[in-house]
Formats: structure tokens, sequence, C-alpha cells
């Protein structure tokens, strides 16, 4: 256990930084004053010393692991975000879910609390929605449910594996760019999902070759052989009436 000084000096600290809201920052301030002006404080006072500077270090975890550790599966993301994080403070990525809600995840500062964590944002909901640390653990709020953070985590996932891919869908969805939400005003621009400068602090590619890149897996979508669906259907109405000629 730290000693009593210490105990006093990080409740100073947590008054500091406005951990205590006005109704609760009472009763540390007075701990701190009686230890100031009398040099020690009663059992049951150290005990709450202790208690709340403790807390303060060691927040209780507010959210819960989704359970199973997704290390590998985030770490192309995070890879993603840390080249960025060279040219950057804040680098940024605008998405959207399914339903087409906003998604939007951003970078911890070093100097932050959680230096190199990938906050997440729903600023249409319930906001600040969980934190992926750079281990690649996913922590989503308790708010969100465990579709909505599977969802997350997938898109996260993909976003790694596939920047471009994600990039293009969004910017098809939105026709703007996913690493700083402005209008996609170039043809080059459009076909990769981003522009130029984005392309630079993310380190990808841009220009022709990014574009051929991109239309190769349009093409791949467009290509994909499918059973000839007239064919099919004929040959399901010939099925029905053989049967009707059969039943009758
Ligand atoms: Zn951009």
């Amino acid at each position: 256990m730290p000693t009593l000084q210490a105990a006093i000096d990080t409740l100073q600290d947590a008054i500091n930084e406005g951990h205590f809201s006005d109704a609760k920052v009472d009763f540390p301030a007075s701990l701190i004053r009686q230890f100031k002006h009398r040099g020690s404080l009663s059992q049951k006072q150290e005990f709450w010393a202790h208690k709340l500077a403790d807390e303060y270090l060691n927040p209780p975890e507010k959210i819960a692991p989704v359970g199973t550790k997704v290390a590998d599966s985030f770490l192309p993301v995070l890879a993603l975000f840390e080249k960025a994080a060279g040219k950057l403070q804040y680098p940024t990525i605008w998405l959207c879910l399914a339903d087409g809600q906003p998604v939007i995840t951003s970078r911890a500062a070093a100097h932050s609390k959680n230096p190199g964590h990938l906050y997440v944002k729903l600023p249409d909901s319930i906001g600040y929605a969980g934190k992926v640390s750079p281990t690649g653990e996913f922590f989503p709020v308790q708010a969100l449910s465990p579709a909505g953070s599977k969802e997350i985590a997938d898109l996260l996932t993909r976003l790694g594996a596939d920047p471009i891919g994600v990039a293009t869908e969004y910017a098809k969805l939105t026709g703007r760019c996913c690493f700083c939400d402005k209008h996609l005003d170039n043809e080059k621009s459009v076909a990769v999902g981003y522009g130029p400068t984005c392309a630079k602090n993310y380190q990808l590619p841009y220009g022709v070759n990014a574009m051929h890149e991109a239309n190769a897996k349009k093409a791949v979508v467009i290509t994909n052989p499918v059973a000839n669906p007239i064919a099919a259907q004929g040959r399901l109405k010939l099925d029905d009436m053989i049967a009707s000629v059969r039943s009758a």
C-alpha cells in the first residue's frame, strides 16, 4: 500500500483533474485539509484516503470485455492507424454501419490516458462505444448490444484487412473520404475512396495502379458466376406444370 502522504497527493491530483463531481469533492478535500493540518488522519479517514486514491488510479472497469480475445484480427487496423499517427495528431476514420449509422474511430495520442488505443464512437446513438487496446482487444461499453459490438468488430477487422475496399464502399455510400470526411471530387479519388493527402497519411496507393486494383475488386464481384436465373425460373415452371398435370 502507498504511504498516506502518497494517497493524499493522489487525491490532490484527482481533484485537480476534476475526477470528483461537485457533489463528491468535499470529502476528499476535507481529508487533504485535515492531513495537512494535523499531519495524520484517523484510521477510518486513512482507509478512505487510500480507497479513493486507489479508485482514481485504478478505476473500476465500466466496460465489459467482449469475452473473446480477438487480438490477431485487430492488429492490421491498429497498424493502419499507427502509420497515420506519424503524420496526424489524432488519426480518425469515418465509417458507417449497415443501417447507415456513422461510426467514428480515432487513435488516442501518445500522451493520453490510453496511448495507442482506438476509441470508437457512435455519435447518433450511444456516443462512446468502446475501445480497442494496442494488443488488439475490443472493450465495448455495456450499452452496446452484442450484435452491435460484433458489427463494429467486423467492420474494423475488414478495414484493417482491406482499407481500399472499405474506403471505396464508404465513398460510394456517402461521396466522402473515410479518412478525412471530405467530399471526393476527382475520378482518381472516387475510384479508391480517398484523396491524395489521405493516401500519403495512411501510406495507401493512389493513382492509376490503385484505380486498377479497386476496379479489379469490383470486377470480381460483378463476374461472380451465378446460376442463370431465367433458366432456373423456366425449369421451375415446367416442374410445376408436370406436377399439376400429374395431380389432376
Ligand atoms: Zn481524405
